[in-house]
């Protein structure tokens, strides 16, 4: 198992950062996690491009181009046998500088990646779904940032997991959903419309998100992009969450209450249905 290190391929258990790294002691710094099939990163464009707005809103350099990165990922994955089913999980943070909050003058950003091989996803829960329940989102308010910070999503999460459930739907404080603490959360209305919360700046835009929006509109699914509430999500129709480890889930129960007739509904299951396609044809 072969981890990358600023510029190094090291043995995973001896991969380290210094103890005075800002990602470790502030979080400072940005993660994108890319699903790998048959030895290759899926939609790498998508997610650098939200790699260099996540660093470029917190005035992070880019330690190197898109294509060189490319060529890392490309020689970590074969370094780690090129797993078939995989995550790919880069974290660049501001660098290694004594503990002060102002940034440091001249910090050399940290650049980490791993790969891990994954079995992949359970048909079974693909079929069947998953529960959620709701807490607020205690998140800061640019979680569209993918920074690591990530407190309120460890504690959420877990949170859900200790209830039973597989993830958290996340309130702002009008009560509508803002997402999940890992993926986004989609309703389809009475009506069949497909709804998820606009990409404003309380929410991560979810590469999957994006792709199953491009899904729907291909399928001629009505979609809207709008804010939805609690109650609205219990009553709807269906409702599913999305995320590169996560893919289509059919939410059969939120806090409790069955969602529709506690089976995968024909919308999502369509949709589920073309982005595992889609998995499987990426070339
Ligand atoms: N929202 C949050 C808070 C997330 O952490 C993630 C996954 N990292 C997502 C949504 C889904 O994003 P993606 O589809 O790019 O995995």
């Amino acid at each position: 198992h072969i981890s990358y290190v600023n510029g190094h391929y090291v043995r995973h258990a001896r991969a380290r950062v210094h103890i005075e790294d800002r990602g470790f002691q502030f979080a400072d710094g940005v993660y994108e996690v890319f699903a790998i099939r048959r030895g290759r990163v899926l939609d790498a464009e998508r997610h650098f491009e939200r790699l260099t707005r996540s660093l470029a809103a917190l005035r992070i350099p880019a330690p190197m181009s898109r294509a060189a990165l490319q060529m890392v990922f490309a020689e970590l994955i074969r370094r780690n046998n090129s797993p078939a089913n995989g995550v790919l999980y880069l974290q660049i943070t501001r660098g290694v500088a004594p503990r002060t909050h102002a940034f440091p003058p001249r910090a050399v950003p940290t650049l980490v990646a791993t790969v891990n091989s994954l079995r992949p996803v359970d048909p079974e829960v693909l079929r069947a779904g998953v529960s959620v329940i709701s807490l607020p989102d205690i998140r800061w308010r640019r979680p569209d940032i993918k920074s690591v910070s990530l407190l309120p999503n460890v504690l959420a999460k877990q949170q859900a997991l200790e209830a039973g459930a597989y993830e958290a739907w996340l309130l702002d404080d009008s009560g509508m959903v803002t997402e999940g603490t890992a993926s986004n959360a989609w309703i389809v209305t009475a009506d069949g419309d497909l709804v998820t919360r606009p990409a404003d700046m309380s929410i991560l835009n979810g590469i999957t998100r994006l792709v199953v929006l491009e899904l729907a509109h291909r399928s001629n699914i009505r979609t809207v992009e709008r804010p939805f509430s609690l109650a609205e999500a219990k009553a709807a129709k269906e409702a599913f969450l999305t995320g590169t480890t996560s893919l289509v889930k059919p939410v059969i129960r939120i806090d409790g209450a069955t969602i529709g007739d506690g089976r995968m509904g024909t919308i999502t299951a369509a949709l589920q249905a073309a982005y595992l396609e889609r998995l499987e044809d990426e070339e």
